[in-house]
């Protein structure tokens, strides 16, 4: 019997350590499909916002069912799209684009995908009060997933207000104004919060330390960190030591590319399966 077939193109730039094709098509092979990912890596066209307007263009009419949108084009995409999601919409991000004949539409599984992977691993943590430390691109969606999950309250702790003013303001519409605030203090926001998610870029190899001090960590406080290699930062090692409940960046890396998958396909793919071929890709990277 032919194989149901499927293409999709990873649009960004300096693509080339991605594990998306290979965690894309590993799936699609298990599910039966012949599924292709390619990387458009825009950086060999000049990065220009031309090149991007015509790619979304021409994908559907060569052929791609889908693009998956990373940086730095999350936003840039979005006038080039028929439709918005309202979470792409109130979040102004999009990671995924669905084509139904020429017709776009962005979708944001940033944002879904932490909070499914937050529903699954934190059953039980008190989350009347959170610390988001960092609020970017991934940092938003995490803010709209926090409050979308339950959080009673986030605070947000960033070195430029002004930046964050109008993510403040569009989360306090959807979620209650009082329930979202800047803090005055990164000392003062994880004082009162039963848990504390990381944003920033800090604990990567390429940024190493850790955004908060270790005496600030305690045994009745929760940490999430998005980032996912290495599999456990600086942060989150002086969080366990004091006794901390922590979860790492690889449970919405796993979800969010879960989500793109069925959105591309149709069918809900196998998590358990997606977790560990990626445990295996992060260790066949270090040997
Ligand atoms: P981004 O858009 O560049 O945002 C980074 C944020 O961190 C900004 O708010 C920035 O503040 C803040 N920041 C940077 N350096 C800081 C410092 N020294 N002190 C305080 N704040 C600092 O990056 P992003 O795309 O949101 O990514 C953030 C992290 O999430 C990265 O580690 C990335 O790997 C991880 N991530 C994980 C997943 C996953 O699936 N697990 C997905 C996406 C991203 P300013 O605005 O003031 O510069």
């Amino acid at each position: 019997m032919e194989k149901h077939s499927v293409l999709v193109g990873l649009v960004g730039t300096n693509l080339q350590f991605s594990m998306a094709p290979q965690i894309h098509m590993t799936e699609g092979d298990r599910n039966g499909l012949r599924y292709v990912y390619r990387l458009i890596d825009l950086a060999n066209n000049g990065t220009s916002t031309a090149s991007l307007q015509d790619l979304v263009k021409a994908a559907p009419d060569l052929g791609f069912n889908g693009l998956a949108v990373t940086h730095p084009f999350k936003e840039a995409i979005i006038p080039f799209l028929a439709d918005l999601s309202p979470d792409a919409q109130l979040l102004g991000a999009v990671n995924t684009v669905v084509f139904s004949g020429a017709r776009s539409t962005g979708h944001n599984t940033d944002w879904s995908g932490y909070a499914a992977a937050f529903r699954a691993q934190t059953v039980g943590w008190k989350t009347d009060r959170v610390a988001l430390l960092g609020v970017g691109g991934a940092g938003k969606a995490v803010a709209h997933a926090l409050l979308s999950c339950g959080v009673g309250h986030l605070s947000l702790v960033v070195r430029n207000p002004d930046k964050v003013a109008r993510i403040v303001h569009d989360l306090g519409l959807r979620h209650g104004a009082d329930r979202i605030s800047i803090a005055d203090s990164l000392e003062q926001a994880v004082s009162t919060a039963d848990g504390l998610v990381n944003g920033t870029p800090i604990g990567m190899a390429a940024h190493p330390g850790n955004p908060v001090p270790p005496e600030l960590l305690r045994a009745n406080l929760w940490v999430s960190d998005l980032i996912y290699n290495p599999g456990e930062t600086e942060l989150l090692k002086a969080a366990r030591l004091a006794g901390a409940s922590t979860i790492n960046g690889m449970g919405m890396l796993i979800y969010q590319a879960a989500q793109q998958f069925e959105l591309f396909t149709g069918i809900s793919p196998d998590i358990q399966r997606m977790q560990e071929h990626v445990n295996q890709l992060l260790l066949s990277k270090k040997s």
